[in-house]
């Protein structure tokens, strides 16, 4: 997920290769090299793979709680490493980056909210359950990218082995739908106007699964969310976060979120 604020353009969580990494940046109109920061959100390589590449190639500063850096497998140099603690917000130029603890069976996992004084978006995947800081953290928001990693029947029936789903159903594996939904539920607002299903398992979810359950509570709600799935192997548009009209307008720049 690139996220994009005047000066400041970050990363969260870099786990394609650098090549590809750099091919679906281009596509969504995004050169690479601009990019300033990246924060990883924990240690598993489909979220980590290119940091140590990224650091190395680029000077691209990695932002990571301990926990998570000492686990990477490719760490960064040492002088471009940044540790991050849970609640603690980074101050960038004109964005601000608090990291939300997580249960997920990793080190020490965050997610990351990012807001630039007039919006808030928040990027959460990979936890199996949810708790009241976290709902707490999530207030609010205007964009909201959510794990929706499977459905319950699908992940029952499907070919895994045991082991690996009850890992996953664990309170330290992944979200369902139905705990998506929930989640959503309990923060949604009359000014949550993106919303971004991710990290659909191949195998145990499908979008129209996944998407039907979040449309069930945004319908319940009425709200006039605009909602589209992440997918592996494609990037997404761009969600342009103009200023919600609540607030004053004291930016001419935005916020813009680019799932690549
Ligand atoms: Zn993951
Ligand atoms: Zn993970």
């Amino acid at each position: 997920m690139w996220v994009d604020a005047g000066a400041t353009r970050i990363l969260i969580d870099a786990g394609l290769p650098l090549r590809e990494t750099a091919r679906r940046c281009k596509g969504a109109g995004l050169d690479v090299r601009d990019l300033t920061d990246v924060f990883l959100t924990h240690e598993h390589a489909d979220h980590s793979h290119a940091a140590g590449i990224l650091a190395r190639r680029l000077g691209v500063r990695v932002h990571a709680t301990r926990g998570t850096t000492r686990s990477l497998r490719d760490p960064p140099p040492e002088e471009l490493r940044l540790a991050v603690r849970a609640g603690v917000p980074v101050r960038l130029d004109g964005l601000t980056v608090t990291p939300i603890a997580l249960p997920h069976d990793a080190w020490e996992p965050v997610a990351y909210v990012v807001e630039d004084g007039a919006t808030r978006a928040a990027v959460i995947t990979d936890l199996g359950s949810v708790n009241r800081g976290i709902v707490r953290a999530l207030h609010r928001l205007d964009a909201l990218v959510l794990e929706m990693n499977h459905d319950l029947r699908m992940l029952a029936e499907g070919p895994y082995p045991w082991s690996l789903k009850q890992r996953i159903r664990s309170d330290r594996g992944h979200l369902s739908n139905e705990q998506g939904a929930r989640l959503l539920q309990e923060i949604l607002h009359g000014g949550l106007r993106h919303l971004v299903l991710a990290h659909l398992s191949e195998h145990n979810n499908t979008e129209t699964h996944a998407r039907r359950a979040a449309e069930r509570v945004l319908e319940k709600h009425g709200t006039c969310t605009r909602l589209c799935i992440g997918s592996q192997s494609r990037a997404l548009d761009p969600v342009l976060l103009e200023p919600s009209r609540a607030l004053p307008l004291r930016r001419a720049r935005q916020l813009a979120l680019f799932a690549v």
